[in-house]
């Protein structure tokens, strides 16, 4: 039972939480942050320029790419922290008691991360070249930048669309003058 309940809430990929079990303990943590009147704050991550790494080095290098930032955002995570892994290269981490400028540290720590690491590919005649990745980061904090799971992440995703159109490799705190990104 222990095996199917992990299988039903974690990430095949990384062993991170899924989206669906992240949207149940996001709601915990929202709702305790309310009655003990904290804060808590949303991050994030969204690997750069991704698809030219799949379109150079191939599908797997991508893959061995986001487990790497799976595993930097496991071992940057405090125990109280939750991380999921959202879509293809997107993450999620949830901080109880932690105020804006404490997730923009954790942020930066692992762009600080991420940036030393170094992947191993083949270029196309074979040879093992040296790959290196950046992210994007973008966070949102109750209660200033919403009152909801939904509100707070679409502000969280709002600061991810600054970093990107800053010029990717950063991280942003939401705040009253980020603008949306136009919907298509
Ligand atoms: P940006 O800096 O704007 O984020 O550029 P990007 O190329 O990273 O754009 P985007 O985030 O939209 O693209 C994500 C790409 O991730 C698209 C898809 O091919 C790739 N991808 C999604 N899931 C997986 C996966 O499980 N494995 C691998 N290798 N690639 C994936
Ligand atoms: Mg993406
Ligand atoms: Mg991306």
């Amino acid at each position: 039972v222990q095996r199917l309940e992990e299988l039903a809430t974690t990430d095949g990929m990384t062993g991170l939480l899924n989206k669906r079990a992240m949207y149940d303990v996001a709601a915990q943590k929202l709702a305790a942050a309310k009655r003990f009147g904290r804060q808590l704050s949303v991050l994030v991550t969204d690997i750069d320029l991704f698809k030219r790494v799949n379109d150079t080095f191939g599908h797997d290098v991508g893959d061995v790419v986001i487990k790497g930032l799976g595993e930097i955002l496991r071992r940057a995570k405090r125990s109280t922290d939750a991380v999921a892994r959202f879509g293809g290269e997107e993450f999620v981490v949830v901080c109880e008691e932690t105020d804006a400028r404490g997730a923009m540290l954790l942020a930066e720590r692992v762009r600080e991360e991420l940036a030393k690491t170094t992947f191993v590919a083949k270029n196309d005649p074979g040879e093992p070249v040296d790959l290196r990745v950046t992210c994007s980061i973008g966070i949102a904090t109750f209660p200033a930048a919403g009152e909801t799971w939904e509100s707070l992440f679409k502000a969280a995703d709002t600061a991810l669309y600054a970093s990107k159109q800053g010029g990717r490799d950063r991280s942003t705190a939401w705040s009253p003058g980020c603008k949306p990104p136009v919907a298509a």
